[in-house]
């Protein structure tokens, strides 16, 4: 009982949690109920010159800006990364990320392969990666379609782009098929723990043990 109390206390780098794949490949729903059943992990929400979907809530899903404003925060050092995606432009915010980071709090971010490979450039230590891939480029035709939120045409250049970025797979730490959500979900949720009981990012357990071996 009292080792479990004293584990609670044990400190931890805050982890920074990548997970990309192409549009469809169902990252959306597992980053989703990851953020659900999670309460230590909270969501990036990046900064997008897009429009707005109709199922989307300014604040949430992203900051939406004007392509002045989004190049403002960029030049003005304010985006931790950034990139053109399908045409549009993407960042993540590096204030809450700093402020997370130094209050071991740990962060998901639905980023894509540009953006990962610039926050695991910068942040190394601190990031984990994780590629979700579809069963086959079918399966992903079909999820697209299915969500129906799109325009034809952005559809297409979509599923043009997919193959574009499942080239990146092997830029990752981590990478899950989903075949099956529920399955890919436990992958990704099972990743995410083993990562935090990493002992090069808990400068904690030092004390911990030390404590251990002095009783
Ligand atoms: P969507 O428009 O479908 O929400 O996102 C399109 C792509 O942009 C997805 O692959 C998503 O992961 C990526 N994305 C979203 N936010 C960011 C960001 O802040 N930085 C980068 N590099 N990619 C992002």
């Amino acid at each position: 009982m009292a080792g479990n109390a004293n584990q609670k206390t044990i400190e931890r780098r805050g982890l920074m949690v990548v997970i990309s794949s192409p549009s469809g490949a169902g990252k959306s729903t597992i980053s989703r109920n990851l953020l659900e059943t999670d309460r230590n992990l909270s969501l990036s929400v990046s900064v997008t010159t897009r429009a707005k979907r109709g199922s989307e809530i300014e604040g949430i899903h992203y900051h939406f800006k004007s392509q002045r404003d989004f190049e403002l925060m960029r030049d003005g050092e304010a985006l931790l990364e950034w990139a053109a995606v399908h045409g549009n432009y993407y960042g993540t915010p590096r204030a809450e990320v700093e402020k997370a980071m130094a209050e071991g709090r740990d962060m998901l971010f639905d980023i894509d392969w540009q953006g990962a490979q610039q926050l695991q450039d910068k942040m190394r230590g601190d990031v984990v990666s994780i590629f979700i891939l579809p069963p086959s480029i079918a399966e992903l035709r079909a999820r697209l379609h299915r969500r129906a939120e799109d325009s034809e045409d952005v559809i297409a250049t979509r599923l043009a782009n997919a193959k574009a970025e499942i080239e990146h797979w092997h830029e990752y730490d981590y990478v899950v098929v989903n075949d099956d959500l529920e399955r890919a979900f436990g992958a990704v949720k099972a990743i995410v723990e083993a990562e935090r009981l990493r002992r090069d990012r808990r400068p904690g357990l030092f004390g911990f043990v030390s404590g251990l071996l002095g009783e």
